[in-house]
């Protein structure tokens, strides 16, 4: 008994189809029709090891829309006969342009192998393709073929019986559509999910994209359909907020994304010798993605981000200051003075929050400067040229993206590493995470930075720490790969989308949507936090001074001078008797090593485990309850006066530093090691994290402090 199998060959007009065809079937063809249309339908038979095989020879097309009664027939073919193997052919002299069938038939999920035809032709324009790399990445197994010479029609067969018996050891992938789109083909999807009677007959993913691209024969089809009211409501919702966001029509923008992907994917498997790309993005990536050049121009452009925020923010952060100061006089004048409504109010929230609110411009440029980044093209360039380095070092660039977004915020990250399958790579990905240096630690380092370094510096130093968090996250993410998960990496085609001009609609949503999460933490987490500091450094309320304060201040009287000292002096007293001092003074030694084991800051470090915002609010708290004088400076200023018990500054430059490496590193905050405990669904994870990270932290703030010291750095 023989066994049947179909085969259905599909491909662009003129890659060598019929060539195929008739290489396979030879004289054993009849000619009929697809029925109920006069396309041609040619099919023929042929018996190959022990295997009767139907071969039919579908119309040559270039997309599987529903624009030509051509791809409509092809593609209902697939659908509907279900082949079970469709060889799509392609004219390997124009290798991108002909995978770009191919990339629809992987969404549709059909079994495929892909016959690069005409291999003559490519190797005499220079073409090199490897062959194995490139069929890992597109999970399809590749043969090449030159079939006006009868070359590789056997491999061909026997890919196409080994994938119809499930023999083919290949991942199935797809073309990622990027962050917005994709997730509202996951909405659509959920819609699409109950309805049974489509899900039968297609792919969800597939149904959603196309309905997305506003297919006119999938819309007709779930129009007949139950659900098709709300599934064409959320399809309509979804393409309203697609297109305003990209300014440009969605079906557009899908084709440039599946052109990104293999663009991508060619980029890393196909050599060409002979320089024949010509589109103009392509000209653009000679530079920027270029083997040498792409790193440090990946790194210019960083530096560059940096150094504009930090100085076009420094006059608004100025005017915010300034809003802070008028509004606590404001509040301190209606407020009964010396209670502690007048305290809670004008120390705890305003200088707690507000010293917070300061750096909102700062967050919101930096945003907007990744999201020009990101908009038109350039993080997906970033992305590839890191994948190629960590390839190197034996990682996967997938983790990159979701280490990219970490540059927000790590929650959204750390929920992004979904799309990585492999469970080990997901795991490194996640716990290598919290180094990626999130919006949150921003306002520690604007702070920092601008009381200790000069304004000139203040952008490299911050990209020092940006690409300080980067170092640390690739080198554990490496040696956890190397000894806590060991195994091979999973491929993955890194996205080339064509670059586009964002559309200032697109950048201001995107800044919009993360900056905004900077404003609702400071609303709720960062003000409860700080109403908690200013409990907890302001109670005892009247502790046992060392002193009779008040009958020294009532007979010091006339010595105003002595007055205000002594009132200073009660104020730092009560705050070191406070819970606040006392837990700092506990913690403190920890830090002593490092550079910085001063109690408040101590104090902040803990409540940074709230949210890392905390440590400024904490210090904005401390430091208006300590004041005991009205004139209110900066924190900044402030922190540039505060000195040891010896008298010496407490904060150097190196100090600072040493500092702000430290917020870098240690503890996820506490939202974060939620997230790892959901996405990993354990304990033991999310402790692991909060424990080594802390670890790291310690050590590498000990040898910036230690080592800086030692070749006279600073104090
Ligand atoms: P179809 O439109 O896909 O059916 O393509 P055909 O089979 O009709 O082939 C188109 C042209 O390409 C014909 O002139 C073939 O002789 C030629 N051709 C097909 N395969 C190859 C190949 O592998 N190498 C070369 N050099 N020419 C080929
Ligand atoms: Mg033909």
């Amino acid at each position: 008994m023989s066994k049947k199998l179909t085969i259905a060959l599909a491909g662009n007009p003129n890659s060598g189809k019929t060539t195929v065809f008739n290489n396979l079937t030879g004289a054993r063809q009849h000619v009929g029709n697809y029925p109920g249309v006069t396309v041609e339908k040619k099919e023929g038979t042929l018996r190959y090891r022990d295997y009767e095989i139907n071969v039919v020879d579908l119309p040559g097309i270039y997309s599987l829309t529903a624009y030509s009664i051509d791809e409509l027939v092809a593609r209902n073919f697939v659908v509907e006969e279900k082949p079970d193997v469709v060889i799509d052919i392609i004219d390997s002299s124009n290798l991108e342009r002909n995978l770009y069938l191919a990339t629809q038939f992987m969404e549709l999920g059909v079994p495929l192998v892909l016959a690069f035809n005409m291999y003559d032709l490519a190797q005499k324009q220079g073409v090199n393709v490897d062959k194995n790399r490139l069929s890992q990445l597109l999970g399809c197994p590749i043969v090449f073929t030159v079939a006006t010479k009868k070359q590789g029609m056997d491999e061909l067969l026997n890919e196409a019986i080994n994938l119809a018996e499930g023999e083919t050891k290949l991942k199935r992938t797809t073309v990622g559509y990027g962050r917005e789109i994709e997730e509202e083909v996951r909405k659509i999807e959920e819609v699409l999910l109950k309805d049974r009677s489509l899900m039968q007959k297609y792919p969800s993913r597939w149904l959603a994209v196309k309905s997305l691209e506003n297919d006119t024969e999938v819309i007709k089809e779930v129009k007949e359909n139950v659900y098709s009211g709300e599934i064409l409501g959320q399809v309509e919702r979804s393409a309203k907020h697609l297109e305003g966001i990209f300014g440009d029509s969605l079906e557009a923008i899908i084709a440039d994304r599946r052109y990104g992907f293999i663009s991508g994917a060619c980029s890393e498997t196909v050599r060409k010798t002979y320089e024949v790309r010509h589109t103009i993005s392509d000209k653009i990536d000679k530079i920027l993605v270029n083997r040498i050049l792409g790193l440090p121009i990946f790194l210019g452009l960083m530096w560059l981000v940096f150094k504009f925020t930090f100085k076009l923010s420094e006059p608004l952060m100025g005017w915010v200051e300034a809003g802070q100061e008028a509004l606590g006089n404001l509040f301190s004048g209606m407020l009964p003075e010396g209670s502690a409504l007048q305290s809670l109010v004008v120390d705890g929230i305003i200088g707690g929050v507000g010293s917070v609110l300061v750096f909102v411009p700062i967050i919101f440029l930096l945003f907007l400067a990744i999201a020009v980044l990101e908009d038109s093209g350039y993080m997906a360039r970033a992305a590839f040229i890191m994948d190629r380095l960590m390839h190197k070092i034996g990682l996967h660039g997938r983790s990159f993206i979701p280490m990219l977004l970490g540059f927000g915020c790590n929650l959204p990250a750390i929920m992004a590493t979904r799309t990585i399958e492999d469970r080990r790579d997901r795991l490194v990905t996640i716990l290598v995470n919290p180094f990626i240096s999130c919006g949150a630690r921003l306002p520690v380092y604007a702070l920092f930075i601008g009381a200790f370094f000069p304004q000139e510096k203040a952008g490299s130093v911050l990209f020092s720490l940006y690409l300080l968090g980067m170092a640390v996250a690739i080198l554990m993410a490496k040696l956890f790969r190397k000894y806590l998960f060991k195994g091979e990496a999973s491929p993955f085609v890194m996205e080339l989308p064509p670059y586009r001009i964002p559309t200032i609609k697109g950048l201001f949503i995107h800044m919009w949507e993360r900056g905004v999460v900077y404003l609702k933490k400071a609303g709720t987490i960062i003000f409860f936090g700080c109403i908690l500091i200013w409990f907890l450094s302001n109670f005892p309320w009247n502790p046992r001074y060392s002193k009779d304060y008040d009958a020294l201040i009532q007979q010091a009287q006339v010595n105003e001078q002595l007055v205000v000292q002594l009132e200073s002096e009660k104020a730092f007293e009560k705050l070191e008797k406070s819970y606040a001092g006392k837990l700092g003074r506990t913690i403190a030694p920890i830090f002593k090593p490092l550079g910085f084991g001063d109690w408040k800051i101590s104090v902040g470090l803990v409540g940074g485990f709230v949210a890392k915002e905390i440590v400024v609010g904490t210090l904005g708290t401390l430091y208006s309850v300590g004041e005991a004088d009205e004139e209110s400076e900066s924190l900044r200023q402030i922190l540039q006066e505060e000195r040891r018990p010896d008298g010496n500054k407490l904060y150097s430059p190196l100090v600072a530093y040493a500092l702000m490496v430290f917020v870098l590193l240690y503890m996820p905050c506490v939202a974060t090691i939620a997230v790892i405990k959901r996405e990993t669904n354990s304990w033991k994870w999310p402790f692991f994290a909060a424990f080594y990270t802390t670890a790291i932290a310690w050590i590498i703030a000990f040898v910036v402090y230690q080592g800086g010291r030692l070749v006279g750095l600073g104090i």
